[in-house]
């Protein structure tokens, strides 16, 4: 295995615990990352000085106690905040979550024996070289997700890490090793246990993995037990002639299609998800008449559930409600819907449509380029900045309180008026000819309201 390259202040941290008479190493992601060819981000240390030694050593540091307790430090060296964390065992786990007590530990091996999967837990040392007890770099050759010693025993300490098998399954595409995903199945229901927080930072890393949709279409029944509202898409037959997959593989298949961003890969797990509850059935075939609007909601009370921050539940939540829309290569259709839903989340909507009707039949063979060509023209529109909102318009109430109008509600409703006849193109937005049309405008609305 090659020399991993450690940035200089990285260096500088483990130099100076092993100078100092400790042992220092680098753990789980970042060797891990090197292994695989990648290029680590976070440099995670662990070493067996204790928090109080840490301290003692870099006393002519900045040194912030992120999670004393449970070994954590910060050191910051040349203006990088490197965390390093002591050896230690954690013993207990009569809660399925937590440990009952966390232990300082003196050897290395020790701390290797507490980690999730044997990917995970392996150690370098620029001295030592790499130390790795469970042979997580053979798993890494033959790309394999295995639990760290006793299977069953790691799940049944923390059920999370039954997620987290899932999630660098996903991420890493390596397969989950036989004894493995026994011990998943069988203790998935341990989840249940887990904080709403933590099963959600996983599920958005596991969703936003190359491998999303395969763990979709094969565990649908673990990720099941964080979200029971997917089961009932398992083998469900869409029977509809749009349709050539069943509605978990459809599913899955959408996922894989949209950018690798929690909000899209969200939507798109939640898209469909009420229509077997929606489903009726004809001669024609399979209908799910108002399933869009359904989901929605299903969407957000799941991300409630989850605890989901307000930007993905509200954003999620609006993808899925919208996810029907039938988009039109028209500049005036295009507008208003940018005008309706703000440029992001009518981006969003594109691309969660194009990936929705990439994954149907041949009879819909034609739709990808059609939703492309929208993609494009929309992409035109807003790089030419028109007016869209409000904000944008040439005129505003003091002007037409200039023409004459009183203030209040009029006002308000004038404008709307405006904007909607400039988003369509009927009417220039410029001052003169905006307060022409006003007068125009506000003539027709007396007019009405002197008929009713
Ligand atoms: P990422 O690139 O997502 O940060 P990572 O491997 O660094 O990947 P983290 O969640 O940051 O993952 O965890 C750091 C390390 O701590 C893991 O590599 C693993 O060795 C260990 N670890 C984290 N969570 C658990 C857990 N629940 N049970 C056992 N070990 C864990
Ligand atoms: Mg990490």
């Amino acid at each position: 295995m090659t020399e991993m390259f450690v940035p200089k202040p990285v260096m500088k941290l483990i130099d100076t615990l092993e100078n100092s008479g400790y042992e220092a190493y680098l753990v789980g992601g970042c060797v891990r990352d090197h292994i695989l060819g990648a290029v680590p981000t976070d440099f995670d240390v662990t070493t067996s000085a204790t928090p109080c030694e840490v301290k003692r050593i870099f006393s002519g540091f900045n040194v912030i106690p992120t999670g004393e307790k449970h070994g954590t430090v910060t050191v910051i060296i040349d203006g990088e905040s490197l965390e390093v964390t002591t050896f230690r065992v954690e013993t207990g786990y009569s809660d399925g979550r937590h440990p009952d007590k966390v232990e300082f530990a003196s050897r290395l091996e020790d701390d290797l024996s507490r980690r999730d999967i044997t990917v995970n837990a392996i150690a370098y040392s620029p001295l030592r070289g790499f130390i790795d007890p469970y042979n997580g770099i053979g798993d890494i050759e033959r790309q394999i997700i295995r639990a760290v010693g006793e299977t069953e025993k790691r799940f049944e300490e923390d059920s999370l890490r039954i997620l987290r098998a899932l999630r660098f399954s996903s991420v890493l595409a390596f397969e989950i090793e036989a004894e493995t995903e026994a011990a998943l199945y069988k203790l998935k229901d341990g989840l249940s246990r887990i904080s709403a927080e933590r099963i959600f930072t996983e599920l958005k890393k596991l969703l936003c993995g190359k491998n999303a949709g395969m763990i979709i279409k094969k565990h649908p029944r673990i990720i099941g037990a964080v979200i029971p509202e997917i089961l009932p898409m398992i083998d469900f037959d869409q029977r509809n002639r749009y349709h050539r997959y069943d509605l978990l593989e459809h599913t899955a298949r959408v996922v894989d299609g949209v950018p690798p961003l929690p909000h899209l890969r969200l939507a798109a797990l939640l898209h469909d998800v009420e229509k077997p509850a929606c489903f009726t059935l004809d001669e024609i075939g399979g209908h799910y008449y108002g399933h869009e609007k359904k989901s929605g909601e299903t969407a957000k009370a799941v991300l409630e559930r989850l605890k989901a921050d307000r930007y993905t539940r509200d954003r999620v939540t609006e993808l899925v409600y919208n996810h029907g829309l039938v988009l039109q290569n028209d500049e005036r259709f295009i507008k208003r819907c940018l005008n309706r839903f703000g440029k992001d989340t009518f981006r969003d909507i594109i691309l969660l449509s194009l990936s929705d009707n990439s994954a149907l039949s041949e009879l819909c063979c034609d739709r990808p380029g059609k939703i492309r060509e929208i993609s494009e023209l929309t992409e035109k529109i807003i790089a030419a900045a028109p007016c869209l909102t409000l904000k944008d318009l040439r005129i505003n109430g003091d002007d037409l309180i200039a023409l004459g109008l009183s203030p209040g509600k009029e006002i308000g409703s004038v404008l709307a008026e405006l904007l909607r006849e400039v988003i369509d193109g009927k009417t220039e937005n410029d001052k003169e000819t905006l307060k022409r049309a006003a007068a125009d405008v506000i003539r027709t609305m007396t007019q009405r309201s002197q008929l009713s």
